[in-house]
Formats: structure tokens, C-alpha cells, sequence
């Protein structure tokens, strides 16, 4: 998109900046971003770069709104809330009123590795707005193989993480923790909980970040892993020198990508926090949700909008959106949800 000139007015402010100035301003504005997860880090960093005038971002998120993601996820509403729409979409719709001159697009769809490729195509950056470790080793996988600078974000209770990748010149998320931590083993923000100043600071963090990139000012960007704990006030730095030339890792070195070849993770996935399993079928297209909507009628109370369709049937809501994909809500046993979608769904 051509830069219009009255359009540099609104960034004024952080032109101002000297590190960024017009010529960085011209350069956010040429640049593309992709958001992956557009929960709390997400709507944060959506936000942010929507306001700083990254020129496209593209948004990408396999979720719809809950009453309990208001108290962290800034870009949403109690309207979004009840009119049952997708995150993805209610982001975009907010993001293009915070700033019309810029390209929003989105995208409701769990990324993985049968669309990873084409979801990062085009992107100068790729952000960690994600909850779960699967998603961050495919795009780290993603990154390292096409040479796509990400950045790392995580939160947990007060405490959050962020690393940014510089593929060929920082350690990656794989010299730094080789594998992802088996599913189940880690805390989640079910089990913890999460306070939402920390997610604020470590998009901020993620946002800036990206920021100094996409303008064409990788010397200043951050080359520790940055913890901070915000309620015992605590901030660490771990510096990552010694790994630079991580000569093991899978990734960096030997070219191996397990994650973006669809070995590791799965597109079944307990949902952090959401009493809730997410339920894909890659092979399965485009559900016609108006004949599902008949057929499920005299099952239970059935809901629709132009994006998904729900079915409340005793103590279970079955969500399921228009590629197929499904959240059954009520349940964190995988193969009861699977049971469940078979019955009332279908094969
Ligand atoms: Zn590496």
C-alpha cells in the first residue's frame, strides 16, 4: 500500500522518537506482521501495531469470546461477548476502527502445519500471541527454515517470559529449550490463573520489539530471555551469548523441522483454562452450518451466526465452526469430546 503523506500526521508523536523517526515510520508502514492468537498477548499486540501503523497485520485466531477473557483481553467487549462472534473477527473489526488506513486481515483457523506456510507467507515478523508450546515450536520451526524474525511471549500467574528470534543470528527457541514440555506437565492459566498486567507487559514488550525490526533497527533489539515477576517484583535477564553457537540444535544447525512436517503436535488440543477440547479434522471442508443447524434442531438449543454454530445438549456446548473444527465445551477428556462430536455431529 502507498504511503499517503496525510497519513504520516497520526504518528507524529513517535516519529518524534529519534531511533525511529520518519524514515522508520516509512518503514512500519511498508511492513507486515503476523499475529498468531488473538487472545490476551494478541489483543495487546494487535493493538499496539494497529496504533503504531504497521501497514498489514493478519490475525489469526481458532477462538471465540468468553465472558472471562474480558479481564485480560483488550480489544473485546461484553458485545463481542454475546454476539457469539469469533475473536478473530471482533479483532478486526475493532482494529479497523482504531486505525482505517492500515490493512487488517483474519483468519478463523487453528494454526498448524497444513496452513503455517501459507499463514507466514509474506510476513516480515511473526508474533507469539498463543497459549500452548505445540504452536510455538511450529512457529519457531516456521521461522528458522524461511528466515522470519518471531517473538516469543508467554504469561503465567504475574510472571511472563519473552525472547525475540533473529533466525541465523540469535539462539532459537530450540537452542534455548529443545523440546516443548510434554503436554500436561506444565502449569496453565486454568490451574494458576493470570493477572492481567503482566500480559500487558510482555506484549509491550513482544510490540516494541517488533517495532524496532520492522523499522530497520535490529541492533536494538533485546538478546536475553527477559523474565519478569511481577508480584514478588522480581525481573531477570538470562543471557543467551554462550548459546549462539549452539551447534546441536535441531534446528539452527541440522535443519530439522518436526513441527512444520506435522511429526509433533496434533490438531486435538485441550484448551488452557476452558474446561474445553478443540477437535480438528484437516481433511474435513466448509460444513454447511444451515443444514447442521436442522438437523441438530430437535437435539438440544442450537445457536448460529455466519461463523460457527452451537449446541448446548445437556452439560456440553459443542461449538462448531465452518472448516469443520470443533470446541466442546463441559469436558477436558479428549476422547469423551470425540464421542460427543460423533453423536451429535456426525463422521
Ligand atoms: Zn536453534
Amino acid at each position: 500500500m502507498p504511503v499517503r503523506e496525510n497519513s504520516l500526521d497520526r504518528y507524529t508523536r513517535q516519529m518524534r522518537y529519534a531511533p525511529l523517526g520518519e524514515d522508520g515510520q516509512r518503514q512500519l508502514l511498508k511492513s507486515r506482521a503476523l499475529i498468531c492468537g488473538c487472545g490476551a498477548l494478541g489483543s495487546v499486540l494487535a493493538n499496539t501495531l494497529a496504533r503504531a501503523g504497521v501497514g498489514f497485520l493478519r490475525i489469526v485466531d481458532r477462538d471465540f469470546l468468553e465472558k472471562n477473557n474480558l479481564q485480560r483481553q483488550v480489544l473485546f467487549d461484553e458485545e463481542d461477548v454475546s454476539s457469539g462472534v469469533p475473536k478473530a473477527v471482533a479483532a478486526a473489526r475493532r482494529l479497523r476502527k482504531i486505525n482505517s488506513e492500515i490493512e487488517i486481515e483474519e483468519h478463523v483457523t487453528d494454526v498448524d502445519h497444513t496452513n503455517i506456510e501459507s499463514l507466514i507467507n509474506g510476513c516480515n515478523i511473526l508474533l507469539d500471541g498463543t497459549d500452548n508450546f505445540e504452536t510455538r515450536y511450529l512457529l519457531n520451526d516456521a521461522s528458522v527454515k524461511f528466515g522470519i524474525p518471531w517473538v516469543y511471549g508467554g504469561c503465567l500467574g504475574a510472571e511472563g517470559k519473552s525472547m525475540t528470534i533473529l533466525p541465523g543470528e540469535t539462539p532459537c527457541m530450540r537452542c534455548v529449550f529443545e523440546d516443548a514440555p510434554p503436554p500436561g506437565t506444565t502449569a496453565t492459566c486454568d490451574s494458576a490463573g493470570i493477572l492481567s498486567p503482566i500480559i500487558n507487559v510482555i506484549a509491550s514488550i513482544q510490540a516494541n520489539e517488533a517495532i524496532k525490526i520492522l523499522s530497520g533497527n535490529r541492533d536494538a533489539i533485546s538478546r536475553v530471555l527477559s523474565v519478569f515477576e511481577l508480584w514478588d517484583n522480581r525481573i531477570l535477564q538470562v543471557k543467551l551469548d554462550s548459546l549462539k553457537d549452539h551447534t546441536d540444535c535441531p534446528a539452527c544447525h541440522q535443519r530439522v523441522f518436526p513441527w512444520l512436517d506435522g511429526e509433533r503436535g496434533s490438531h486435538t488440543a485441550i484448551l488452557c483454562g476452558r474446561n474445553s477440547v478443540q477437535l480438528s479434522y484437516p481433511d474435513r471442508q466448509n460444513v454447511c452450518l444451515e443444514s447442521l443447524a436442522k438437523k441438530l434442531a430437535t437435539v438440544g438449543t442450537v445457536t448460529q451466526n455466519r461463523f460457527l454454530l452451537r449446541l448446548q445438549v445437556n452439560e456440553f456446548l459443542i461449538t462448531v465452526f465452518s472448516d469443520g473444527r470443533a470446541i466442546v465445551g463441559g469436558t477436558e477428556d479428549i476422547s469423551e469430546a470425540r464421542t460427543l462430536y460423533t453423536k451429535y455431529i456426525g463422521n
